[in-house]
């Protein structure tokens, strides 16, 4: 088949996506890597392989986020876990083997191991660290967060660091069937804590006054509810990692990907396949980004809050 021919072919079966695909010379076709996502309108392959991400936590969404990064080609991935492999895991964990549990390995340690396998393309860097005691200066050098967390704490920790180093975060958590999305952009939209209840507050209270966190119960959680609402996460990081430099000029994101989910949260409810999006406003009250913490900082706001 003539090149006009499969243009023509292409043109009149139609992309799943905004436009048509763009036909590479034959020779690229099967030795570069990328060459599939390459063919997207809006691609940039550059610009992922220059990008740098964090991902907090190796546990479940850990994995698959680290998976779907790597095969994109990101740069770079600080990947943050103190914890240690356990055989529940290996049910949803596809960088884990049974033998790390044997050994209690490092979560974050054997995901950038095995990552390696898969593509040099990607420093997968890990950090046996709790996110509390987590250099900071880390955030200066990522353009984009991830939260794959099991603990409340640790998320609002997470949504904190992200919200005073102005750092898009992609948050993940899910229950079962059920799963949920959130993308913040600092100070542009509402952050983690906006929407939190003052039983949530006593949490990060509790934490933050050295007392340890509150046990949290284990959730039921299962591969495919992982596998989806981890493809959401870097989904949304792509359309972020794409077009934020034009949305920091002019508000305009990447036509071809579209706009981020910002100021909004996507719930799955896998029983029934019905994907919802709320819109989450910001609250003025909120003790990370309200107007009570940019006058009185977050020790002030902790004290009224008792
Ligand atoms: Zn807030």
């Amino acid at each position: 088949m003539q090149l006009d021919e499969l243009q023509r072919n292409a043109r009149d079966i139609g992309p799943v996506g905004a436009s048509a695909p763009k036909i590479t010379a034959v020779s690229d076709v099967d030795t570069d890597r990328f060459e599939r996502q390459k063919r997207l309108e809006g691609w940039d392959q550059k610009r992922i392989a220059d990008s740098t991400a964090l991902v907090a936590g190796a546990g479940a969404l850990g994995n698959e986020i680290v998976k779907n990064l790597v095969l994109l080609g990101i740069g770079t991935i600080y990947l943050v876990d103190f914890d240690h492999v356990v055989s529940s895991n290996l049910s949803r964990c596809i960088f884990f083997r049974q033998s790390d549990s044997r050994r209690r390995s490092l979560k974050a340690e054997v995901v950038s191991k095995r990552a390696e396998r898969v593509t040099r393309n990607t420093k997968v860097i890990p950090l046996r660290e709790d996110l509390e005691n987590l250099d900071k200066k880390i955030y200066k050098k990522i353009d984009i967060a991830f939260g794959g967390l099991d603990n409340l704490a640790a998320r609002i920790q997470l949504n904190i660091d992200c919200y005073y180093n102005r750092v898009p975060l992609v948050d993940g958590g899910m229950e079962g069937l059920q799963g949920q999305v959130q993308v913040m952009m600092p100070p542009d939209t509402a952050c983690l804590c906006c929407s939190l209840t003052e039983k949530d507050w006593d949490i990060i209270w509790s934490r933050l006054s050295c007392t340890g966190p509150i046990g949290e119960r284990k959730m039921p959680a299962i591969s495919t509810t992982t596998s989806i609402i981890s493809a959401i996460q870097v989904q949304e990081a792509l359309k972020i990692i794409f077009g934020i430099e034009n949305y920091r000029k002019n508000k305009k994101w990447n036509e071809f990907f579209g706009e981020p989910l910002l100021g909004k949260r996507l719930f799955y409810a896998g029983a029934s396949e019905v994907f919802r999006i709320y819109e989450i406003s910001k609250n003025d009250k909120c003790y990370v980004c309200g107007s009570l913490v940019e006058k009185e900082g977050l020790q002030r706001a902790k004290e009224k809050a008792g």
